[in-house]
């Protein structure tokens, strides 16, 4: 079977950032607003050239285009990708001249923090615009370390993977995970405690061993763990996980994790949907942490945080049963999805 792949519009619209004085060098890219402002985080990573910045940075608004509408968020895709200066740079400045051209935006932008930025550089955004997220929570309000939200959507849409996959609760499962961090570590604790047991690999050994005490996890060389034997494989690592080789070493009839781009290539859908195993979408699933940065920038509480973010367990047994149904691998339906609620106008009340 060969899988549709998602097809690449350009953005609506993107904006070169550049203040020789300040280091900034990067570009944001709208790529919709039809649901709400364009939302997604802003990254600080090292490029080759101004190309490869840019086409990381569309690439990145449109995942977030579809994630955001699959959560249903009142909010289009964005994201800010800067290019991160070569030697020792002002690092305040830099965050501070990104602010005034986020502001200038005048909310069609909402950026947040991502690979290589945190809470201390969106706070000196914070400076110059308040059309940012990802700060220091305040007490009851959403807001802080998006990761523990991540690991609940993961950990929900799993029970609902397990349950669609084999007709049974998490309890007496074992579940391989790969890659401890942030997320990783904290949905091997939700595991433990809903009584699955554990495999985990990571190149941090000292992360291993520390969750291997708390939770009673085998502990395995990463190039060994797709191959464990385990109902389910968990990337939490970096993308690009699953690949041919390891989809045909997997024993898992489950794969469901954190990690953003998990298939290595489209055509990793189909090999998945051939073994028989149910892949729930990686987009679908991590949506936790982008759920609580969207509460965050509209002032929502906790309580509409964990509400929102139950609700990926019934989206991804919506996503995986009507994959099966439609003989589709669950990528391509989720994709389906995700462009119709594009399409729909949300109110965001700012
Ligand atoms: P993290 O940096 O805290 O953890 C990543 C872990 O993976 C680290 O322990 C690291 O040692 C390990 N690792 C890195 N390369 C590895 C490799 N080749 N093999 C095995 N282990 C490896 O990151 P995180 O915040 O936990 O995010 C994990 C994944 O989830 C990422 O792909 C991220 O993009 C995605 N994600 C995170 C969030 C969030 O809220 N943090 C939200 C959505 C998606």
């Amino acid at each position: 079977m060969v899988a549709q792949t998602r097809r690449m519009m350009p953005p609506m619209e993107y904006v070169r950032l550049s203040d020789e004085a300040a280091g900034l060098d990067g570009v944001i890219a709208i790529h919709s607003t039809a649901r709400g402002p364009a939302a997604g985080g802003c990254r600080l990573w090292t490029y080759d050239d101004a190309g490869a910045a840019m086409a990381d940075a569309f690439r990145l608004a449109e995942g977030m285009s579809y994630k955001n509408a699959m959560a249903r968020l009142p909010f289009g895709g964005g994201k800010a990708v800067l290019r991160k200066p070569a030697g020792a740079f002002d690092r305040r400045a830099l965050f501070e001249a990104f602010g005034r051209v986020v502001e200038k935006l005048e909310g069609r932008y909402v950026t947040a923090e991502d690979v290589g930025t945190g809470v201390s550089d969106m706070e000196c955004v914070a400076r110059h615009t308040r059309h940012v997220a990802g700060r220091t929570a305040l007490p009851g309000l959403a807001g802080g370390d998006p990761s523990p939200w991540t690991a609940l959507g993961v950990f929900e849409a799993m029970k609902a993977a397990v349950d669609v996959r084999y007709g049974g609760p998490l309890s007496g499962m074992r579940v391989a995970v790969l890659g401890v961090g942030n997320v990783g570590a904290g949905l091997a604790r939700l595991l433990h405690q809903a009584g699955a047991s554990l495999v985990i690999a990571d190149i941090d050994p000292l992360r291993c061993a520390r969750l291997a005490e708390e939770t009673g996890a085998a502990v395995v060389p990463i190039d060994a763990i797709a191959a464990v034997e385990a109902e389910v494989f968990a990337p939490c690592a970096l993308g690009g996980a699953l690949d041919a080789a390891t989809v045909a070493a997997l024993r898992a009839g489950v794969v469901c994790g954190a990690a953003n781009n998990q298939l290595a290539a489209p055509e990793v859908a189909g090999l998945l949907v051939e073994r028989g195993i149910a892949y729930a979408p990686d987009y679908v699933v991590n949506a936790g942490g982008i759920i609580n940065v969207a509460a965050e920038y509209l002032g929502e509480s906790e309580g509409e945080v964990r509400g929102r973010v139950l609700e990926i367990g019934p989206r991804t047994r919506e996503v995986l049963e009507a994959a099966a149904g439609a003989g589709l691998p669950p990528p391509v339906v989720a994709d389906r999805m995700a462009e119709q609620l594009m399409m729909r106008r949300e109110v965001v009340p700012v």
